[in-house]
């Protein structure tokens, strides 16, 4: 039997517990490993979902373009839709995310307008803008805002939520997920939340970002905005993906120490992963004082590490930014990091 196009690899991903890690946890610890999506992260997922809906609203006609901000995952979810189903993409992009990620994009057929990251989103230089202004300028396109668009949520809504609760057997305890645009998170939480409202969702913020304070205050404290690392996770704003209700706690996690604990989940469990998916499991880690024996942790893994070899993977880049101190970087080379 064969499948009728690429777009039907996507989702059904593998949950697979973490064994060496995880070892000082007291509880189960499962990682939904979505680099084994066709574009290699869990975007895939929701950027289908927010095309045929787009399709079935009449917001995009056949030979149109789609039109996105994206930091690379969102871009080729859209892309690898766009080559099945005829569409040309245009993405923009800013200067901190990875050149490995542009390239992919453009592998597949899409544009990409690269633009700088310390300006406020309100900015014409802006990635945010200058995807907004294309959406008008050009003839027959459909700006995807992902952000904004709840059909990101009803994605996870719709997959991931049932993957994981089919998965556990309804053992699931707890959901942890490095958070940004929200989809992830809230799609998959509503739906474990609605089978089991015992199951705790946590979280995985980054220092730069202004989530936590909000979960916590409802403030939007721009104090807690300033450039960070990370990649994929923390926001500037609150997306309309949110929907507090879902979420139990956020956690902050450190640049390095989300770079150093994906290095330890490649070499240790062999899970090559991308740098949210250690910000999560660090995240996960910083609370560990909250789980027990019983309990079984999903943490969502976002995205493949080959998008980062030229960062995270790359002991000087580790080392420049004060990362990986010589130590550290043997111990990793021995094998006891
Ligand atoms: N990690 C990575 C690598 C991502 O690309 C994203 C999406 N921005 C996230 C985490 C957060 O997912 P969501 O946008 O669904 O909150």
């Amino acid at each position: 039997m064969w499948l009728n196009n690429i777009l039907e690899t996507i989702g059904q991903t593998p949950l697979i517990k973490l064994n060496k890690v995880t070892k000082d946890l007291p509880c189960t610890v499962l990682a939904k490993v979505e680099y084994f999506n066709p574009g290699n992260s869990i975007k895939d997922r929701m950027a289908l979902k927010m095309l045929e809906v787009a399709e079935q609203e009449g917001k995009i006609k056949p030979g149109g373009t789609i039109i996105e901000g994206t930091s690379g995952n969102t871009g080729m979810g859209l892309a690898l839709a766009a080559c099945v189903k005829g569409y040309k993409c245009i993405f923009t992009t800013t200067d901190k995310q990875s050149k490995e990620k542009a390239d992919i994009l453009k592998a597949v057929g899409a544009e990409v307008i690269v633009c700088p990251t310390n300006v406020e989103p309100e900015d014409p230089r802006s990635y945010y803008s200058v995807s907004k202004r294309l959406a008008t300028e050009v003839p027959n396109s459909w700006y995807v805002n992902q952000y904004d668009n709840l059909a990101n949520r009803l994605a996870h809504y719709e997959q991931t939520g049932p993957e994981i609760w089919e998965q556990t057997e309804g053992k699931v305890t707890h959901l942890v997920v490095a958070t940004g645009t929200g989809g992830t998170i809230v799609g998959t939480g509503k739906y474990l939340k609605e089978k089991n409202p015992n199951i705790k969702v946590w979280a995985i913020d980054s220092y730069g970002s202004l989530l936590k304070k909000y979960f916590e205050t409802g403030e939007l404290d721009q104090n807690e905005v300033y450039p960070y690392i990370s990649e994929g996770f923390g926001e500037d704003f609150v997306p309309q993906n949110y929907d507090m209700q879902y979420i139990d706690k956020f956690e902050k996690v450190t640049d390095k120490d989300g770079a150093v604990m994906a290095r330890r989940i490649a070499k240790e469990e062999g899970i090559f992963v991308g740098y949210s998916c250690g910000s999560c499991l660090q995240g996960m880690m910083q609370l560990k004082a909250e789980l027990k024996p019983t309990d079984v942790v999903v943490c969502i893994f976002h995205d493949h590490g080959s998008r980062y070899v030229g960062k995270i993977y790359n002991d000087q880049w580790m080392m420049e930014r004060g990362f990986l101190d010589v130590k550290t970087f043997k111990d990793l080379v021995s094998g006891r990091g």
